[in-house]
């Protein structure tokens, strides 16, 4: 059994499927290589697809396809700069690395990190919940253009400061495939 299948499992969520623990699997782990087609076309875009640089996309094939967004995830994908022979850029090896130890039957996620003009309203359930799957450093642009009056407002409550503001540190910006700089 490959060594992927002895940690996870794909199982049901209440909107889809996710990625579960088989086993207790240790902080810092590679769970394993996110593996699946290389689409060579920079505008590419679709549910699962990972941002691979160079204008490629990778959409990964189960089981880590079924990843979920949690907005205090518990893996990270680790990319991996790959390149021909002769220096040209070839597609990026990612992995998937659990931040914190993972127990038995427990669901491994992923932060999505996405562009503002992408995101959804999140659903994670977290504490921190940022409210959209979106990048952390994204999370501005929504709040102002798509701020909508409160439905009851008294004479002061129409205006104010941004509510949400998210004071943790950033863990790392490896936690989602970032655009590349170029
Ligand atoms: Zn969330």
């Amino acid at each position: 059994m490959p060594a992927t299948q002895t940690w996870v499992r794909v199982g049901k969520v209440a909107f889809g499927r996710g990625v579960f623990a088989r086993t207790n699997i240790p902080a810092q782990t590679i769970v394993g290589e996110v593996e699946g087609r290389v689409i060579l076309d920079a505008e590419y875009a679709s549910a699962y697809c990972i941002d691979l640089g160079h204008e490629m996309s990778l959409e990964p094939r189960a089981p880590f396809r079924y990843l979920n967004h949690c907005c205090t995830p518990n893996c990270q994908l680790v990319m991996t700069e790959v390149e021909h022979e002769d220096g040209s850029p070839a597609p990026s090896e990612i992995h998937l690395e659990t931040l914190t130890a993972i127990p038995e039957g427990a669901e491994l996620t992923i932060d999505y990190a996405w562009s503002a003009d992408g995101a959804i309203p999140c659903l994670c359930g977290s504490t921190s919940c940022r409210g959209w799957v979106v990048a952390e450093e994204e999370l501005a642009k929504l709040q102002k253009p798509t701020r909508r009056a409160p439905r009851k407002s008294g004479p002061t409550g129409a205006v104010g400061s941004t509510r949400k503001s998210s004071g943790k540190a950033k863990r790392s910006q490896s936690a989602a495939p970032p655009r590349k700089p170029k």
